[in-house]
């Protein structure tokens, strides 16, 4: 199965990425997660995009289209994949076109002020990239990660001037792939706002 996940940032696409791919069998392939590791390890990459990603901005076309196609060119892929976070252009999407077949494109519907009070309690560990939340998903010992005692911290992206950017670039950059997917008879639409395992049983009706 091809699948895309898209969707406003903090509307969970990651976490529901993460339980989906075991339930699908397939590949998760997050671009804003390439682009974090290139950072951590300050590859050439990473250097290039900090800056970017700190901002809340949208990393080139270029760039973003050539890291993807090289991704599924993988023998990984072969037996399906989910992409997250990518295309979030209409560039994008059209380059994806011209080398993949998609099954269906997932759109994850949620309310903005859910989003934005979802984003800034967002806290992640600085060693192994778990996610957890302030409210909604707490640590047992707070800052601390259940998993492996890291220190958790707040994404630079998720501090409030760059939660704004990132919805204005939404708004304008994304948003606009839902009817461009609708017209093509691909765009499944899902309620975000229940609990993930909710949400997954959702997605798998949609989807079959
Ligand atoms: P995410 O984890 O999906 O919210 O992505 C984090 C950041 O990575 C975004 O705010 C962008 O700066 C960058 N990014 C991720 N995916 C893309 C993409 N498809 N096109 C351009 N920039 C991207």
């Amino acid at each position: 199965m091809k699948l895309v996940f898209l969707g406003p940032p903090g509307a969970g696409k990651g976490t529901l990425a993460s339980l989906a791919k075991d339930a699908f069998g397939v590949v998760h392939i997050s671009t804003g997660d390439i682009f974090r590791a290139n950072i951590k390890n300050g590859t050439p990459l990473g250097l290039k995009v900090k800056a970017i990603l700190d901002s809340g901005g949208l990393v080139s076309d270029e760039t973003t289209i050539e890291i993807v196609k090289d991704r599924l060119m993988q023998a990984d892929c072969k037996a399906g994949y989910l992409l997250d976070g990518f295309p979030r252009t209409v560039v994008q999407a059209e380059a994806l076109a011209t080398f993949e077949k998609l099954d269906s494109v997932v759109n994850f519907v949620l309310d903005e002020n859910v989003i934005v009070s979802r984003l800034s309690g967002r806290r992640v560990c600085k060693a192994c990239g778990t996610g957890f939340h302030l409210t909604a998903m707490p640590p047992q010992k707070p800052g601390t990660c259940d998993k492996c005692g890291g220190e958790l911290i707040q994404r630079k992206d998720d501090e409030a001037s760059s939660i704004q950017e990132r919805l204005r670039v939404y708004a304008a950059q994304t948003e606009p792939l839902i009817h461009w997917y609708r017209t093509k008879g691909l765009l499944k639409d899902i309620d975000a706002s229940p609990q993930p395992t909710e949400v997954l049983k959702e997605l798998k009706k949609v989807l079959g």
